[in-house]
């Protein structure tokens, strides 16, 4: 039976999630669904839909917009999509006028179990990069996921175990995290992540400052850290590495990490930072979703804090379950500083600013999110951040399927996969317009949104 994968969280906060009952929903919510889940071979699976066509609609290609396209979908890839097609005649065709068509979005950082890869389905997430949760739940939907069958659930791709010390971030759920304390160990490591299937290496940096400052915890040291991401890259495989402070930012991208799965939110990136992730042409997800959710800071007098106001949006609520909405009002204690939304949207400015990709990831399901939903949100706070509606949306299409090497995802072009999003509006002019979601299809065949009762 699988096991739930914990959340990575900022440190110290154990205790917290557990009383804001994040613990016990993942493991209670986990055995129905992985054991729910089949286990067929490609070859019992169902054949992809016959197909259908968007026309007259405004189109997001993962890179670039065009006012109005006509997109043909068969046997669960795009075939055509550009102006002036001519419509087949064998094929439904959906009015896109008024609408826009985008690619499937990617969530970059996530923690799968239980329901969520259905739950990131339900908002027009189609594929997750799992950054920290048991191979073994990873193993049964990896083998069928080149497959182009109807699908109920998001494509997952993941780390598996995270590299981590002994009793280090990650270790605290007692789950059997294999663990390493030398360079030495680090060929090892990785060749037995990448055995059990791993798409990627997760690394936890997070040593003590000269000054002894720091989380209370065991971390990696500098040695090993750098040890693992060549090992990984040595292997012909991405390294990315988890940091939530300036200081290690900058040495695991000195390592040559291929990216930071989160935006140090203690100091605002500085100009080492930035020179070293625009020359060595690191990525970095920033999370400014669960950054905001263990933000301590007060909101200011008569507005809600931003989980809270984003699970009041009308086209949000009625998809979420009462437990993810619980999971977006989380309140935080006060002694948590480590977490600022303000000094990580400055960072998140400042590295954009210099050319640095900057990938939309949301860190659900942990305090402050909720799978699928919550990079929506993250969307609209990347355009706070200074990104256009329009690099936002590159953010969690296109560029993630390309730093992370997905070549059928993340684009709407012939030969792709068509895991596809219609919205109302549009989301270049307004970022929220992506939450107005008119019909999600994973593989070409629609997916019929789940709709909540309002909890009493
Ligand atoms: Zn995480």
């Amino acid at each position: 039976m699988t096991r739930p994968g914990p959340p990575a969280q900022p440190p110290g906060t154990a205790q917290r999630l557990r009383a804001a009952g994040i613990g016990l929903a993942v493991a209670t919510a986990l055995a129905a669904f992985f054991l729910a889940l089949p286990e067929p071979g490609e070859e019992r699976l169902a054949p992809p839909a016959p197909g259908f066509v968007v026309q007259d609609v405004r189109l997001f290609d993962g890179e670039i917009l065009t006012d109005r396209a006509t997109v043909v979908v068969r046997a669960g890839r795009v075939v055509e999509a550009g102006p002036d097609l001519a419509v087949p005649p064998d094929l439904p065709v959906v009015d896109g006028r008024g609408h826009t068509l985008l690619p499937g979005l990617i969530d970059a950082h996530v923690h799968t179990w239980g329901n969520a890869l259905a739950e990131t389905l339900n908002f027009g997430v189609t594929t997750v990069l799992d950054m920290f949760s048991d191979p073994a739940a990873a193993r049964t939907l990896r083998r069928t996921r080149d497959a182009l069958a109807p699908r109920e659930h998001a494509d997952l791709f993941s780390a598996g175990w995270l590299a981590t010390a002994a009793g280090g971030h990650g270790t605290q759920f007692g789950l059997p995290v294999p663990t390493l304390a030398t360079p030495d160990e680090a060929p090892g490591w990785v060749d037995a992540r990448l055995a059990e299937g791993s798409d990627f290496v997760k690394i936890v940096y997070e040593p003590r400052d000269a000054h002894g400052l720091g989380p209370p915890f065991p971390s990696l040291d500098l040695a090993t850290m750098t040890a693992l991401v060549a090992a990984t890259q040595a292997r012909g495989h991405r390294a990315v590495v988890h940091v939530t402070r300036l200081g290690p930012a900058v040495e695991a991208v000195e390592a040559g990490a291929d990216g930071l799965v989160h935006a140090p939110a203690d100091r605002v990136a500085d100009e080492r930072l930035l020179q070293q992730a625009r020359d060595r042409d690191a990525f970095v997800i920033p999370t400014l979703a669960v950054i905001a959710g263990f933000d301590p800071t007060p909101p200011p007098a008569g507005e809600a804090r931003e989980g809270r106001r984003f699970a009041a949006d009308p086209a949000v609520r009625p998809f979420i379950t009462p437990e993810q909405r619980r999971g977006l009002e989380y309140e935080p204690g006060t002694k948590l500083v480590m977490s600022n939304l303000q000094t990580a949207l400055d960072t998140v400015r400042a590295l954009h600013a210099a050319g640095v990709d900057v990938l939309a990831g949301s860190d659900a399901p942990n305090p402050g999110t909720a799978h699928g939903a919550s990079l929506h949100h993250e969307l609209e706070l990347l355009v706070r951040a200074g990104l256009t509606p329009t690099e936002a949306l590159r953010a969690a299409t296109a560029l993630p399927a390309r730093r992370f090497g997905l070549a059928d995802r993340g684009r709407i072009a012939p030969g792709q996969r068509a895991d596809l999003l219609l919205v109302a509006g549009d989301p270049s002019a307004d970022i929220r317009a992506t939450r107005a979601i008119v019909r999600i299809w994973k593989n070409g065949s629609a997916v019929e949104r789940r709709r909540y009762p309002e909890a009493p």
